[in-house]
Order: structure tokens, then C-alpha cells, then sequence
């Protein structure tokens, strides 16, 4: 909204106004909407290319309201966070995530968005264990994406939960990154298996010198032992920089959307292409 002459702020202000509305409907609705089993996930391949195939699936929570539609994580996960919500969703959606991973291919793991309200949360590697014990689900075949602010809110605590989560055999995805302040010293205390470059710079690989921050980025990833994986990738050409880059890992629209997962014959599984 811009605010334009007289008639201008009018605008401003009511396109407020319907924001704020927006916002507090979402979090007066949030409750119900879980109780009612609104919440589903999708999941979104991502592709090793050495190894030629699909290594894992990304689970990406969406809210379809009975009335509303769909509403984007991007909308209602913040406000899930605001308000505590986020702790129940976020329990559903690594028990649901490790249920689904049991009929996924066996080669394949499950990856799981963590908020950094649920990560800093006491008692948090205890609850991800009694989840894998509840479903069965080999450790091997978890992987929890943390965003790199999550872990430097208290880098003390990161660091340990990081790495009980190491020696429980569950790899950990630092997700969006470069997209926050991160603190490359600490990195380096930081037991993780992957850097996730987040699809604002895979977009601008093309670009000035979007190729080159991507191959710092590559780089880095291998000073610290650790594996790449690139999100958003929309294009061959993009898909043809990041290899060039470096990159191990791959994911986006070109290999697949996120889509539900389809169970057949209680074995048999496919993720619906869309
Ligand atoms: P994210 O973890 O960075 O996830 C990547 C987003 O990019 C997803 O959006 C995904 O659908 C989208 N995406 C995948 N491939 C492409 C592509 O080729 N092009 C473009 N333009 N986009 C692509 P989505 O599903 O809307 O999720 C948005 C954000 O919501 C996620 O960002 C994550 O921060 C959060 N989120 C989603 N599911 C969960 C969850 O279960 N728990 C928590 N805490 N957060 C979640
Ligand atoms: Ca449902
Ligand atoms: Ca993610
Ligand atoms: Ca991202």
C-alpha cells in the first residue's frame, strides 16, 4: 500500500487495518483449526545428483481451511510462534513426519522444518527420541532443518542440542542459510551435517555476482566438512551453476512441488506429482 495524496493514506491505513484483521483472525483460528486436523503435510523431493537419485523429502506444513482455503506457512507459522501454537503443531508435525518416513523408500530420509521456539525448548532431543521410538523410525532416517537464528539465539545450548542430536545419529540442515546475522566463528562449534542455501540466492545465481556468493557459500560448506544442499531450483540453468558451484544436493520446482503423500495398499506409496 502506498500512501498517496488524501485519498492515499485512506488507502494505507484500511489495507492496515485489513492486515491486522487478517492476523488476529489467524490467531484466534489457529486453535480450532488443529483440533479440527486442518494441518496436512507435503512433501518436496530433494535429489543427490552423483548418486542419481531421490535421498530425501522435505515435510512442508500447510493449513487447508474448511472455509478459507489455503493459507501459506509463511502467514501463520510466525504467528504460530507468537502464540505458543507452535509447540502442539510442531509435535504433530515430526510424529506425522517419522510416521510417513516409515512407507517412504528405505533409502530415503524425512526432513523436518524445527522453529526456533521448538528447538530452544527444554527437553527437546528427549521428545525427538520418544518420537522415533514411538514410530519405529530409524535415527538415520530423520533430519532436522534449523534455521542458523535459531541456533545463535543461545549458541551454548545450540551447540549441545546439536550435538546430542549428532550422537543420537540425526543430521541437521542449517536452513535459510546466509539469510540471517550469522556468526561464521560459532559455525565452526556447530555439529552439522548440511548448509542450506536458501532459494533467494539460488534465484539470483544468474545474476551480477549471485554465482560467486553461491560458490563462497560451497566453499565454506566444504572448509567445514559438510554437505550442500540448494533449495528453490527452478531452472537448468540454475540447476547447471550450482553443480558447477559445487553443490551435493538439490531441490525445487524443477524435481518436483511439494505434494501430498499417497498411500496405496498400506505399502505401496508415491508422492502425487501436482
Ligand atoms: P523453507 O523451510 O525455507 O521452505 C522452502 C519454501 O520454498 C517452501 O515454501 C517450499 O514450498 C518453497 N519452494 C520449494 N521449491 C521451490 C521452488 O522451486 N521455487 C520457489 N519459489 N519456492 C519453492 P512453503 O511450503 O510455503 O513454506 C514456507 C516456510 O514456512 C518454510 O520455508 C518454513 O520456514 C516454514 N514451514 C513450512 N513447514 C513448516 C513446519 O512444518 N514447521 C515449521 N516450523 N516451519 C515450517
Ligand atoms: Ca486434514
Ligand atoms: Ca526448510
Ligand atoms: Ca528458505
Amino acid at each position: 500500500a502506498r500512501a498517496s495524496g488524501i485519498g492515499g493514506w485512506a488507502v494505507f491505513s484500511s489495507d492496515m487495518g485489513q492486515v491486522a484483521e487478517h492476523r488476529q483472525w489467524i490467531e484466534s483460528e489457529l486453535h480450532a483449526a488443529f483440533q479440527r486436523g486442518d494441518f496436512d503435510l507435503h512433501y518436496q523431493p530433494q535429489v543427490d545428483l552423483l548418486k542419481g537419485r531421490i535421498v530425501g523429502y522435505e515435510a512442508l506444513l500447510r493449513w487447508n481451511h474448511p472455509e478459507r482455503g489455503a493459507i501459506s506457512p509463511m502467514e501463520f507459522v510466525p504467528i504460530a510462534e507468537e502464540t505458543g501454537m507452535i509447540g502442539p503443531i510442531g509435535e504433530w508435525v515430526l510424529h506425522k513426519a517419522c510416521e510417513d518416513a516409515r512407507v517412504l523408500p528405505e533409502n530415503c530420509f524425512v526432513a523436518v522444518n524445527i522453529s526456533p521456539v521448538q528447538f530452544m525448548t527444554k527437553d527437546f532431543v528427549r521428545y525427538v527420541r520418544s518420537v522415533l521410538e514411538k514410530t519405529g523410525l530409524d535415527a538415520s532416517r530423520l533430519e532436522l532443518e534449523v534455521t542458523e537464528t535459531a541456533m545463535m539465539q543461545d549458541k551454548e545450548r545450540a551447540a549441545a542440542i546439536l550435538r546430542e542430536l549428532s550422537e543420537l545419529g540425526i543430521s541437521v540442515a542449517v536452513d535459510d542459510f546466509g539469510t540471517g546475522y550469522s556468526n561464521l566463528s560459532y559455525l565452526m562449534d556447530f555439529t552439522f551435517q548440511k548448509l542450506k542455501i536458501d532459494k533467494s540466492f539460488v534465484s539470483r545465481i544468474e545474476k551480477d555476482n549471485g554465482g560467486a556468493v553461491v560458490s563462497t557459500i560451497v566453499g565454506l560448506s566444504r572448509a567445514l566438512g559438510v554437505h550442500t544442499i540448494a533449495e528453490g531450483v527452478e531452472t537448468e540453468d540454475q540447476a547447471t551453476l550450482l553443480r558447477a558451484a559445487g553443490c551435493d544436493v538439490f531441490q525445487g520446482y524443477l524435481y518436483g512441488k511439494p505434494a501430498p503423500l499417497v498411500i496405496r495398499d498400506g505399502e505401496a506409496i508415491e508422492v502425487r506429482r501436482v
